[in-house]
């Protein structure tokens, strides 16, 4: 044989001291990988799993275990019928039970489950999502939100049986919800636990269907629901409405609805957790001499003080015109105003002349600066005047 076989304890990633129970952990493991439902048409995987399912053939049997132990591989070669591996049985039993296991695994979640496990679970959460403005996350809002929602079925009681007849046990799988089918592979049969496909895994076939849910025991309709929006929540967060959600199976609650928040943006306002930005525009002369300037807030209108020299950029903050706090409305975080100056560019001849004589008296005016150039070749203070007037 061209390949070098690989030691089976290496191949299952166990220590040659390992027990019955690590073995067969390591093995699942590994099958579920590569199994080739799992991975249809590759080739390698199918390669791994034949190679694992080997392994395991042989270290979960105790004598096979001990032959290898004391032989290697050298112990099952020889005898076989031709082929790779050598003749002995793979045996089905186990294989089963694990294959039971790992399929139990893949498709045990929801309906399947249901025909195994008859006790009430919950029923499934449903997301949904609501757009709000900026304000209506500020200070929280009541929305209505429409959609559809299932309820059982009120003529057959969910069972989807017409009243008068009941559900049949489902005749290919016995009520079991899965059923087992055989894959041969070189070194035995294999067997493998599936999901019903006749009744889907709830065990149960229905002969005359409910007329009022055709056969699926749920109705479904349009709701309104009234979602209370917290003062305070951010774009991205979700409210969660209890028992709004898919209904219960065998009994059990209602799962839930969640509500995602989308928050729309505003034209002036930006927010980062409870503080609120915005940038306002002040004129030159408030920025120079001082007085005041309306900002609008979240609580409306305010009235700031603007000190005289304000330099364009300024940051102001506006104590509690936050967001609240989700847990506290009464604290609130603070609204950060930039108040940027704004140079005018439509000017009266005679504001043209004060601005000249303003800027002159300054000392920053390119006159001044032209004429320091002629008289001072050595200074840093001319270049440094002239970096001033250019920045
Ligand atoms: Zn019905
Ligand atoms: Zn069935």
């Amino acid at each position: 044989m061209a390949e070098q076989k690989r030691d089976y304890y290496e191949v299952l990633g166990v220590d040659r001291g390992a027990d019955d129970a690590s073995i067969k952990k390591a093995y699942r493991q590994l099958a579920k990988k590569y199994h080739p439902d799992m991975n249809p048409g590759d080739a390698e995987a199918e390669k791994k799993f034949k190679e694992a399912s080997e392994a395991y053939a042989i270290l979960s049997d105790p004598d096979k275990r001990r032959q290898y132990d004391q032989f290697g591989h050298s112990a099952f070669e020889g005898g076989g019928a031709g082929g790779g591996f050598g003749g002995f049985d793979f045996g089905g039993g186990d294989f089963s039970d694990i294959f039971g296991d790992i399929f139990g695994d893949f498709f045990g979640g929801g309906r399947s489950s249901g025909a195994r496990n008859n006790g009430p679970m919950k029923g499934a959460n449903i997301r949904t999502s609501v757009s709000i403005t900026f304000e209506e996350a500020v200070f929280g809002v009541d929305k209505e939100i429409e959609l559809t929602l299932k309820d059982t079925c009120k003529t057959c009681n969910g069972t989807g049986a017409k009243p008068g007849t009941s559900p049949e046990t489902c005749h290919k799988c016995g009520g079991r919800g899965q059923v087992v089918t055989q894959h041969s592979t070189p070194f035995g049969t294999i067997r493998n636990s599936q999901v019903c496909p006749d009744c889907g895994g709830t065990g149960k076939v229905i002969k005359d269907k409910c007329p009022d849910c055709h056969g699926s025991g749920y109705i479904a309709s349009r709701k309104k629901i009234q979602v209370s929006i917290p003062a305070g929540i951010d774009n991205g967060q979700s409210v969660r409405i209890r028992d709004k959600g898919e209904p219960g199976v065998n009994g059990g609650p209602r799962g839930d609805l969640l509500v995602e928040v989308i928050v729309e943006r505003h034209p002036i306002f930006q927010r980062q957790d409870m503080n609120i930005f915005s940038t306002v525009p002040i004129s030159f002369p408030i920025a120079a001499l001082g007085g005041e300037v309306v900002i609008d807030t979240v609580d409306g209108k305010v009235v700031y003080d603007v000190k005289a020299g304000t330099q364009t950029d300024t940051r102001v903050r506006l104590r509690g015109k936050g967001v609240p706090s989700l847990r506290n409305k009464d604290i609130r975080g603070d609204h950060y105003v930039t108040l940027v100056v704004q140079v005018p560019d439509k000017l009266s001849n005679e504001a043209k002349d004060l601005l000249r004589k303003f800027d002159q008296e300054s000392g920053n005016s390119l006159e001044a600066v032209k004429n320091m150039e002629g008289k001072d070749n050595s200074g840093d203070e001319k270049k440094d005047k002239k970096r001033k007037f250019f920045k």
